[in-house]
């Protein structure tokens, strides 16, 4: 069973590209979906975060606030560090199970993990050897995503910090097996994943 782990920056089109291997019969997982899953009541990472921030990052409900999270460690490394340390683990052995019950079941030919953070950090690599072997990475110029992220709802300050916060384009390019660049329609992104996807599976 293939796994490909598929990043980019936000407002790329890493999400639209997800959605195409989809259609052509990839099992998609959205790991920052699993992110939020551990921070989740009963979730795996859940008293650990909040050993390591405090009850201040809790709600009423004593449950994790991610947006008080988030506030935490935007912009404060050491905090985004000690916010890993307990999470990334936890999404891994979520994805470790997921990815062993797709294998065992013997019916699925590629997965694509859609992971925002990938470049930054050892998420997606698994010490079963069950994580991904291959790297695509989809990009397009900023002029191109502000835009779309304006439209998706954020402001274009919001959208610059986040792009800010990320990993650069050559970053991610540098550990690629394989670049989309999706700066023209979607239609042509669709076709850069087709072709991608002969290259993966033929
Ligand atoms: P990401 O997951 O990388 O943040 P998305 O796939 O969600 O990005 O794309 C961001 C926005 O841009 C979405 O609203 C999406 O529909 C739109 N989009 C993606 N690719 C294209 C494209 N080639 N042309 C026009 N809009 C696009």
């Amino acid at each position: 069973m293939l796994v490909v782990g598929l990043t980019g920056g936000i407002g790329a089109g890493k999400s639209t590209a997800a959605a195409r291997f989809a259609e052509l019969g990839a099992v998609v997982i959205d790991v920052d979906a699993i992110g939020r899953d551990v921070l989740a009541p009963g979730g795996r990472a859940e008293q650990g975060v909040i050993d390591a921030f405090g009850p201040g990052i809790t709600d009423d409900n004593g449950n994790i606030d991610r947006s008080k999270v988030a506030a935490e460690v935007f912009g404060r490394p050491d905090r985004l560090t000690a916010l890993e340390a307990v999470s990334h683990p936890a999404i891994n052995a979520e994805l470790d199970i997921k990815l062993r019950s797709l294998a065992d079941g013997g019916k699925v030919q590629a997965v694509v993990l859609d992971m925002a953070v990938l470049t930054e950090s050892r998420l997606g690599q698994l010490e079963s050897g069950r994580g991904y072997t291959k790297v695509l990475v989809v990009e397009a110029p900023e002029a191109v995503r502000l835009p779309r992220l304006i439209e998706r709802g954020l402001t274009e300050e919001q959208a610059r910090a986040r792009m800010a916060s990320q990993a650069s384009d050559e970053q991610r390019r540098a550990i690629a097996d394989h670049v989309i660049v999706n700066d023209g329609t979607p239609e042509e992104l669709a076709g850069a994943v087709d072709l991608v996807w002969a290259e993966l599976t033929g």
